[in-house]
Parts: C-alpha cells; structure tokens; sequence
C-alpha cells in the first residue's frame, strides 16, 4: 500500500478476540511495527511468579519495577511474530502459561505496573507507523491515535479459538478451563480501577466471530486508506 503518512492504529479488546493476529498482519501490509501490550504485562507477572513476590508487597515491586525488569522485543523473521524478551531470555512460550494466564489481570491492576509499561508504550509510538494491541491503548496510551479499533467476539467462539492455539502449543486444558479464564479475566480487566477496558467513544467496533482473517485485514485497510 502507497503510504502518504504514518498512523497509529490502536486494538482494544477483550481476551482471545484475536487482536494480536490482527495487529501483525496489519503492520505486515503497512510496513508498521506492531507491539502485544499484553505480552508486557504478562512479562512482568512472569518476572514476579519466578521471583516469588507477593501481588500484596508493593514495595517489592516497585524495586522489581525500578531495577530488576527490562523488556525488550524481538520478531520472528518467517513469521512475523513477537517475541518477548525479558532481561535478554526468551520467555514467549513462557508466558502464554496458565500460571501466567491465571495471575495477570491482578497484576495488570496494579497502578505501578501500568504506569511503568504505559511509559514505554508511549515511547514506543513516538514516530508512528505502529498497530499496538492491548486493553487500554485507544483509552489511555494513544488517546489521540488515528484509527482506534475495538475487537470483540462471540466467547465460545474465542475460547475455542485460544483451546486450538494453547493445543497446539502443547498446552493441555480442558476447554471450559479455558473458557473460565477468559471470563475471570475479561470480568477483572473490565472492573478494575486503574484504566479498565472499555471502548473509547471513537473506537470503532469490529465484530470477527464470523470474518476470515483476510476479511478483517482487508476491511481494516480500507478504513486505513481513507485516513492517509
Ligand atoms: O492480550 P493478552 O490476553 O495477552 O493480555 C493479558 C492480560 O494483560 C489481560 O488479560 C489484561 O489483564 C492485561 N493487559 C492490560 N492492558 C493491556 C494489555 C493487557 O491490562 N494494554
């Protein structure tokens, strides 16, 4: 695509919707770097599991915060896939864990995380030509973004959608497992104090429980084309 100027392109969303697919394909077609928010903060649970720090020692984890944990990305060259470095290790099998999958959201409600990743975030999309996807993106960190995308998608469609992909990660979960987590954590990300999930008022709302992956990519290009 002739590209006349550089956007950024936001994807809100609840859980398994698909936004990450989406956000890599898009920046594949527009030549964008693309960023999985989520991947951050389930670094950053990871880091605290490991470490054994309690949710409730704050203290910790702003040392942890400050000095311990620094996250980095890189992309699979065939693919075109993120993966997620935490202090120079790969974790991004990691964490897709369900030790991880079950801690997040708590984590990710912690005001001091989400100022921390936020920062970067922002910093990241200092230049554009950015798909970044996560829960809080249109709302909170690129409130002035130019295309802001709200996903969402039948919950059974997206709980067999994330049991097809954790199978094929060798990943054994039953799948009302696996539907249990996607709505605790759809319910604690919609609930939570700091930046919960919700659309912001000029996101627009694509439902995908019945496009192609094609068809989501090519109906979001044309929104792109008529904004650059
Ligand atoms: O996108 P993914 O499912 O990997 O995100 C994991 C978790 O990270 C979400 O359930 C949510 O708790 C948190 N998250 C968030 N804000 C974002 C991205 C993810 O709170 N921008």
């Amino acid at each position: 695509m002739l590209m006349t100027k550089k956007i950024i392109i936001t994807i809100d969303g609840f859980s398994s919707c698909g936004k990450s697919t989406l956000a890599k394909d898009l920046a594949k077609k527009l030549n964008y770097r693309y960023i999985d928010t989520g991947a951050m903060y389930r670094a950053v649970t990871l880091y605290l599991l490991r470490k054994g720090i309690a949710l409730s020692d704050l203290e910790a984890i702003d040392k942890a915060l400050a000095s311990e944990i620094k996250i980095d990305f890189d992309y699979d060259k065939i693919t075109g896939k993120q993966i997620t470095i935490l202090n120079d290790e790969n974790v991004e099998s990691e964490i897709r864990s369900p030790a991880v999958a079950d801690q997040v959201s708590a984590v990710s409600a912690i005001k001091n995380v989400r100022v921390f990743l936020v920062k970067q975030q922002q910093a990241l999309g200092l230049e554009k030509g950015i798909v970044m996807d996560g829960r809080d993106i249109g709302t909170v960190v690129f409130p002035q973004a130019e295309l802001k995308l709200f996903l969402t998608a039948d919950e059974q469609i997206r709980a067999q959608r994330r049991f097809a992909e954790l199978q094929g990660n060798g990943i054994v979960l039953s799948l009302e497992e696996v539907l249990s987590n996607l709505q605790k954590r759809d319910y604690m990300d919609s609930n939570r104090e700091e930046s919960p999930l919700r659309k912001a008022d000029d996101a627009i709302v694509l439902d995908n429980s019945h496009l192609t992956q094609e068809e989501q990519v090519n109906w979001v290009l044309t929104q792109v084309e008529s904004l650059i």
